[in-house]
Protein backbone atom coordinates (compact mmCIF):
# COMPACT_ATOMS: atom_id res chain seq x y z
CA UNK A 1 0.00 0.00 0.00
CA UNK A 2 1.50 3.60 -0.87
CA UNK A 3 0.12 5.80 1.19
CA UNK A 4 0.86 10.13 0.75
CA UNK A 5 0.93 11.46 4.23
CA UNK A 6 0.07 15.47 3.82
CA UNK A 7 2.08 17.42 6.80
CA UNK A 8 4.22 16.81 9.74
CA UNK A 9 3.11 17.82 12.44
CA UNK A 10 2.64 15.64 15.49
CA UNK A 11 -0.83 14.03 14.17
CA UNK A 12 0.85 13.24 10.59
CA UNK A 13 4.06 11.92 11.98
CA UNK A 14 2.51 9.67 14.39
CA UNK A 15 0.14 8.39 11.45
CA UNK A 16 3.14 7.72 9.49
CA UNK A 17 5.15 5.89 11.81
CA UNK A 18 2.58 3.55 12.60
CA UNK A 19 2.12 2.82 9.18
CA UNK A 20 5.90 2.33 8.31
CA UNK A 21 5.60 0.14 10.97
CA UNK A 22 2.89 -1.98 9.35
CA UNK A 23 4.66 -2.19 6.42
CA UNK A 24 3.11 0.24 4.09
CA UNK A 25 4.98 2.74 1.91
CA UNK A 26 4.63 6.06 3.62
CA UNK A 27 5.53 9.72 1.96
CA UNK A 28 5.45 12.78 4.20
CA UNK A 29 5.09 15.84 2.40
CA UNK A 30 5.41 19.23 4.45
CA UNK A 31 4.75 22.58 3.53
CA UNK A 32 7.62 24.38 5.88
CA UNK A 33 11.14 23.83 6.20
CA UNK A 34 10.71 22.08 9.49
CA UNK A 35 8.84 19.50 10.89
CA UNK A 36 6.39 19.89 13.96
CA UNK A 37 3.71 21.98 12.78
CA UNK A 38 2.36 23.84 15.93
CA UNK A 39 4.69 21.73 17.74
CA UNK A 40 6.82 24.51 17.15
CA UNK A 41 10.04 26.14 18.95
CA UNK A 42 11.40 28.89 16.74
CA UNK A 43 15.66 29.83 17.06
CA UNK A 44 15.63 33.72 18.68
CA UNK A 45 19.38 34.93 19.75
CA UNK A 46 20.40 31.83 18.89
CA UNK A 47 18.64 30.03 21.27
CA UNK A 48 15.14 27.98 20.89
CA UNK A 49 11.74 28.93 22.67
CA UNK A 50 8.73 26.85 22.56
CA UNK A 51 6.18 29.05 20.75
CA UNK A 52 3.04 26.53 19.71
CA UNK A 53 1.74 24.15 22.48
CA UNK A 54 2.95 24.90 25.82
CA UNK A 55 3.71 21.69 27.23
CA UNK A 56 2.11 18.07 26.64
CA UNK A 57 -0.09 16.66 28.88
CA UNK A 58 -0.45 12.64 28.51
CA UNK A 59 -3.82 10.67 29.78
CA UNK A 60 -3.93 8.00 27.46
CA UNK A 61 -1.74 4.99 28.28
CA UNK A 62 0.10 4.74 24.73
CA UNK A 63 0.70 8.44 24.62
CA UNK A 64 2.45 8.20 28.07
CA UNK A 65 4.14 5.40 26.80
CA UNK A 66 5.29 7.98 24.10
CA UNK A 67 5.99 10.18 26.66
CA UNK A 68 8.22 8.13 28.64
CA UNK A 69 10.04 6.32 25.18
CA UNK A 70 11.21 10.52 25.07
CA UNK A 71 12.19 10.45 28.65
CA UNK A 72 14.66 7.50 28.36
CA UNK A 73 16.17 9.75 25.84
CA UNK A 74 16.38 12.36 27.40
CA UNK A 75 13.97 14.51 24.86
CA UNK A 76 11.61 15.02 27.31
CA UNK A 77 11.05 15.33 31.01
CA UNK A 78 8.40 16.07 33.28
CA UNK A 79 8.25 19.90 34.09
CA UNK A 80 5.71 20.41 36.58
CA UNK A 81 2.18 19.77 37.51
CA UNK A 82 1.10 23.44 39.45
CA UNK A 83 0.80 26.68 37.32
CA UNK A 84 -0.93 29.44 39.04
CA UNK A 85 -4.10 31.07 38.47
CA UNK A 86 -4.72 34.93 37.84
CA UNK A 87 -6.73 37.02 39.10
CA UNK A 88 -5.28 35.75 42.58
CA UNK A 89 -2.16 34.19 41.91
CA UNK A 90 -3.07 31.34 43.46
CA UNK A 91 -1.02 27.87 42.28
CA UNK A 92 -3.45 25.44 41.00
CA UNK A 93 -2.04 21.85 40.70
CA UNK A 94 -3.29 19.71 37.71
CA UNK A 95 -1.56 16.94 35.35
CA UNK A 96 1.93 16.74 35.20
CA UNK A 97 3.22 18.99 32.09
CA UNK A 98 5.58 17.98 29.95
CA UNK A 99 8.87 19.79 28.10
CA UNK A 100 11.41 19.11 26.09
CA UNK A 101 15.01 20.11 26.60
CA UNK A 102 15.80 21.03 23.20
CA UNK A 103 12.16 22.47 22.70
CA UNK A 104 9.32 20.39 21.31
CA UNK A 105 9.44 19.99 17.94
CA UNK A 106 12.55 17.72 18.81
CA UNK A 107 10.08 15.79 19.55
CA UNK A 108 8.31 15.87 16.43
CA UNK A 109 11.90 15.56 14.82
CA UNK A 110 12.35 12.23 16.59
CA UNK A 111 9.36 11.00 15.47
CA UNK A 112 9.88 11.98 11.78
CA UNK A 113 13.46 10.15 12.34
CA UNK A 114 13.89 7.53 9.38
CA UNK A 115 10.99 8.34 7.38
CA UNK A 116 10.79 9.74 3.68
CA UNK A 117 10.05 13.43 4.97
CA UNK A 118 9.91 15.97 1.93
CA UNK A 119 10.17 19.44 3.70
CA UNK A 120 9.35 22.89 1.85
CA UNK A 121 6.88 20.77 -0.22
CA UNK A 122 3.32 22.81 -0.29
CA UNK A 123 0.69 20.88 -1.74
CA UNK A 124 -2.34 22.32 -3.83
CA UNK A 125 -4.41 19.21 -4.48
CA UNK A 126 -5.09 15.78 -3.11
CA UNK A 127 -2.58 13.85 -3.84
CA UNK A 128 -3.60 11.38 -7.06
CA UNK A 129 -0.77 9.20 -6.95
CA UNK A 130 -1.31 6.98 -3.62
CA UNK A 131 -3.66 4.45 -2.45
CA UNK A 132 -4.30 6.64 0.21
CA UNK A 133 -4.15 10.16 1.35
CA UNK A 134 -3.57 11.45 4.59
CA UNK A 135 -4.72 15.24 5.55
CA UNK A 136 -2.80 15.65 8.72
CA UNK A 137 -3.60 19.53 9.23
CA UNK A 138 -6.52 21.56 10.16
CA UNK A 139 -9.77 20.74 8.56
CA UNK A 140 -9.60 25.02 6.54
CA UNK A 141 -6.15 24.05 5.37
CA UNK A 142 -7.58 20.70 4.00
CA UNK A 143 -10.26 22.16 2.34
CA UNK A 144 -7.69 24.20 0.36
CA UNK A 145 -6.41 20.62 -1.18
CA UNK A 146 -10.26 20.08 -2.49
CA UNK A 147 -10.79 16.70 -0.89
CA UNK A 148 -13.97 15.06 -1.34
CA UNK A 149 -17.52 15.98 -0.34
CA UNK A 150 -17.30 14.16 3.64
CA UNK A 151 -13.96 15.40 3.88
CA UNK A 152 -14.66 19.39 3.39
CA UNK A 153 -18.11 18.52 5.38
CA UNK A 154 -16.06 17.14 8.28
CA UNK A 155 -13.49 20.03 7.87
CA UNK A 156 -16.37 22.63 7.27
CA UNK A 157 -17.95 21.40 10.93
CA UNK A 158 -14.53 22.06 12.58
CA UNK A 159 -14.58 25.63 14.32
CA UNK A 160 -10.78 27.33 15.31
CA UNK A 161 -9.67 29.99 17.27
CA UNK A 162 -6.88 31.88 16.64
CA UNK A 163 -3.61 32.76 18.61
CA UNK A 164 -0.88 35.14 18.70
CA UNK A 165 2.37 34.37 21.14
CA UNK A 166 4.57 36.87 21.97
CA UNK A 167 8.29 35.55 23.16
CA UNK A 168 9.25 38.15 25.24
CA UNK A 169 13.11 38.31 26.05
CA UNK A 170 14.15 40.30 29.19
CA UNK A 171 17.60 41.64 30.43
CA UNK A 172 17.53 38.89 33.58
CA UNK A 173 15.43 36.73 35.38
CA UNK A 174 13.21 39.67 37.20
CA UNK A 175 10.49 36.50 38.41
CA UNK A 176 10.64 33.86 41.50
CA UNK A 177 10.09 30.57 41.38
CA UNK A 178 7.59 30.32 39.03
CA UNK A 179 6.12 28.30 35.95
CA UNK A 180 3.58 29.53 34.23
CA UNK A 181 -0.08 30.86 34.44
CA UNK A 182 -3.62 31.06 33.22
CA UNK A 183 -5.01 34.30 32.85
CA UNK A 184 -8.49 34.65 33.37
CA UNK A 185 -10.96 37.20 32.11
CA UNK A 186 -8.21 39.13 30.15
CA UNK A 187 -9.03 40.66 27.16
CA UNK A 188 -5.41 40.62 25.98
CA UNK A 189 -3.61 37.57 27.51
CA UNK A 190 -4.34 34.06 27.88
CA UNK A 191 -1.46 32.36 29.05
CA UNK A 192 1.93 33.02 29.68
CA UNK A 193 4.92 30.39 30.61
CA UNK A 194 8.48 30.78 32.22
CA UNK A 195 10.08 28.95 28.83
CA UNK A 196 13.45 29.31 30.43
CA UNK A 197 12.32 27.24 33.79
CA UNK A 198 10.39 24.26 31.41
CA UNK A 199 13.48 24.10 28.42
CA UNK A 200 15.61 24.29 31.75
CA UNK A 201 18.21 26.86 30.71
CA UNK A 202 17.21 29.51 33.05
CA UNK A 203 16.69 31.94 30.11
CA UNK A 204 15.29 35.12 30.60
CA UNK A 205 12.36 34.42 28.42
CA UNK A 206 8.76 33.98 29.08
CA UNK A 207 6.42 32.92 26.40
CA UNK A 208 2.57 34.87 25.90
CA UNK A 209 -0.49 33.91 24.08
CA UNK A 210 -2.98 35.82 23.52
CA UNK A 211 -6.95 35.30 23.80
CA UNK A 212 -8.69 34.31 20.32
CA UNK A 213 -9.97 38.23 20.59
CA UNK A 214 -6.92 40.04 20.70
CA UNK A 215 -5.70 37.23 18.02
CA UNK A 216 -8.91 37.89 15.45
CA UNK A 217 -8.17 41.95 16.17
CA UNK A 218 -4.88 41.96 15.21
CA UNK A 219 -4.30 38.81 12.68
CA UNK A 220 -3.29 40.87 9.66
CA UNK A 221 -0.34 42.87 11.60
CA UNK A 222 0.19 40.38 14.39
CA UNK A 223 3.38 42.37 15.80
CA UNK A 224 0.83 45.35 16.64
CA UNK A 225 0.10 42.82 19.02
CA UNK A 226 3.47 42.51 20.63
CA UNK A 227 3.72 45.39 23.13
CA UNK A 228 0.00 44.64 24.33
CA UNK A 229 1.14 41.09 25.28
CA UNK A 230 4.21 42.53 27.04
CA UNK A 231 2.10 45.04 28.73
CA UNK A 232 -0.31 42.37 29.86
CA UNK A 233 2.57 40.29 30.68
CA UNK A 234 4.38 42.97 33.07
CA UNK A 235 1.54 44.21 34.77
CA UNK A 236 0.26 40.33 35.75
CA UNK A 237 3.28 39.49 36.94
CA UNK A 238 4.90 42.92 38.27
CA UNK A 239 7.67 42.69 36.09
CA UNK A 240 9.75 45.93 35.40
CA UNK A 241 12.21 45.78 32.44
CA UNK A 242 10.62 45.90 29.06
CA UNK A 243 11.03 42.83 26.74
CA UNK A 244 12.34 42.25 23.67
CA UNK A 245 9.31 41.14 21.15
CA UNK A 246 8.50 38.77 18.98
CA UNK A 247 5.65 37.31 17.83
CA UNK A 248 3.97 34.44 15.78
CA UNK A 249 0.47 34.36 14.44
CA UNK A 250 -1.14 31.09 14.51
CA UNK A 251 -4.38 31.22 12.04
CA UNK A 252 -5.82 28.03 13.19
CA UNK A 253 -4.56 27.85 16.65
CA UNK A 254 -6.97 25.38 18.83
CA UNK A 255 -10.09 24.00 17.81
CA UNK A 256 -13.27 23.13 19.31
CA UNK A 257 -13.55 19.50 19.89
CA UNK A 258 -15.23 17.16 17.32
CA UNK A 259 -16.48 13.87 18.39
CA UNK A 260 -14.73 11.04 16.24
CA UNK A 261 -11.75 9.99 15.75
CA UNK A 262 -10.86 11.05 11.97
CA UNK A 263 -12.79 11.57 9.08
CA UNK A 264 -12.58 9.48 5.70
CA UNK A 265 -14.32 9.85 2.50
CA UNK A 266 -13.04 6.87 -0.16
CA UNK A 267 -8.89 7.23 0.25
CA UNK A 268 -8.70 10.25 1.53
CA UNK A 269 -8.34 10.50 4.99
CA UNK A 270 -8.64 13.74 7.65
CA UNK A 271 -6.80 13.51 11.65
CA UNK A 272 -5.63 16.09 13.40
CA UNK A 273 -6.26 17.62 16.99
CA UNK A 274 -9.50 18.46 15.91
CA UNK A 275 -10.69 14.88 16.50
CA UNK A 276 -11.26 15.44 20.82
CA UNK A 277 -9.37 17.36 22.96
CA UNK A 278 -7.41 20.60 21.46
CA UNK A 279 -3.95 19.35 22.73
CA UNK A 280 -1.20 17.11 20.90
CA UNK A 281 -1.86 13.70 22.00
CA UNK A 282 -5.24 14.15 20.51
CA UNK A 283 -3.28 15.00 17.73
CA UNK A 284 -1.38 12.04 17.84
CA UNK A 285 -3.81 9.73 18.87
CA UNK A 286 -6.18 10.81 15.50
CA UNK A 287 -2.84 10.13 12.97
CA UNK A 288 -2.23 6.67 14.79
CA UNK A 289 -6.35 6.21 14.21
CA UNK A 290 -6.41 6.55 10.55
CA UNK A 291 -2.98 4.09 10.40
CA UNK A 292 -4.30 1.88 12.11
CA UNK A 293 -8.14 1.88 10.11
CA UNK A 294 -6.00 2.04 6.90
CA UNK A 295 -3.65 -1.61 8.04
CA UNK A 296 -6.79 -2.71 9.36
C1 LIG B 1 -0.62 28.72 20.76
C2 LIG B 1 -0.86 27.24 20.94
C3 LIG B 1 -0.79 26.66 22.21
C4 LIG B 1 -0.99 25.30 22.38
N1 LIG B 1 -0.82 24.75 23.62
C5 LIG B 1 -0.86 23.41 23.75
C6 LIG B 1 -0.48 22.80 24.97
O1 LIG B 1 -0.05 23.46 25.91
N2 LIG B 1 -0.55 21.44 25.05
C7 LIG B 1 -0.96 20.66 24.00
O2 LIG B 1 -0.98 19.43 24.11
N3 LIG B 1 -1.30 21.22 22.82
C8 LIG B 1 -1.24 22.57 22.67
N4 LIG B 1 -1.53 23.14 21.47
C9 LIG B 1 -2.07 22.29 20.41
C10 LIG B 1 -0.99 21.43 19.72
O3 LIG B 1 0.05 22.26 19.28
C11 LIG B 1 -1.68 20.74 18.58
O4 LIG B 1 -2.73 19.95 19.10
C12 LIG B 1 -0.81 19.82 17.73
O5 LIG B 1 0.50 20.31 17.57
C13 LIG B 1 -1.51 19.66 16.39
O6 LIG B 1 -0.81 18.77 15.56
P1 LIG B 1 -1.38 18.42 14.11
O7 LIG B 1 -0.39 17.50 13.51
O8 LIG B 1 -2.79 17.98 14.21
O9 LIG B 1 -1.44 19.80 13.31
P2 LIG B 1 -0.29 20.81 12.91
O10 LIG B 1 0.76 20.83 13.95
O11 LIG B 1 -0.95 22.09 12.58
O12 LIG B 1 0.34 20.16 11.61
C14 LIG B 1 -0.20 20.36 10.32
C15 LIG B 1 0.96 20.39 9.33
O13 LIG B 1 0.44 20.39 8.01
C16 LIG B 1 1.24 21.25 7.23
N5 LIG B 1 0.47 21.65 6.06
C17 LIG B 1 -0.68 22.37 6.04
N6 LIG B 1 -1.11 22.55 4.76
C18 LIG B 1 -0.19 21.93 3.96
C19 LIG B 1 -0.08 21.77 2.55
N7 LIG B 1 -0.98 22.29 1.70
N8 LIG B 1 0.99 21.08 2.05
C20 LIG B 1 1.90 20.54 2.91
N9 LIG B 1 1.85 20.67 4.26
C21 LIG B 1 0.80 21.35 4.78
C22 LIG B 1 1.55 22.40 8.18
O14 LIG B 1 2.67 23.15 7.74
C23 LIG B 1 1.80 21.66 9.49
O15 LIG B 1 3.16 21.32 9.65
C24 LIG B 1 -1.31 24.50 21.25
C25 LIG B 1 -1.36 25.07 19.99
C26 LIG B 1 -1.12 26.42 19.82
C27 LIG B 1 -1.11 27.00 18.44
Amino acid sequence: MDVVVVGAGIAGLSCARALAAGGARVRVVERGRVVGGRLASKRYHGRYADIGAAYLVADDPDFAAQLSSWESRGLARPWTDTLRVHPGGAPATGPMRWAAPGGLRSLAADLAAGLDVSLSAPIDAVPADADAVVLAMPGPQAVRLGPPPSIVAAAKAQTWNPVIAAVLTYPSREWGEWHGAFVNDHPALATVCDDGDRRGDRAPVLVAHSTPGLAAQHLDHPESAGPILAEAVGEVLGLSAAPEVQVHRWTYAQPEPVDARYAVDGRVWLCGDAFGRPRAQTAWLSGRAVAQALLG
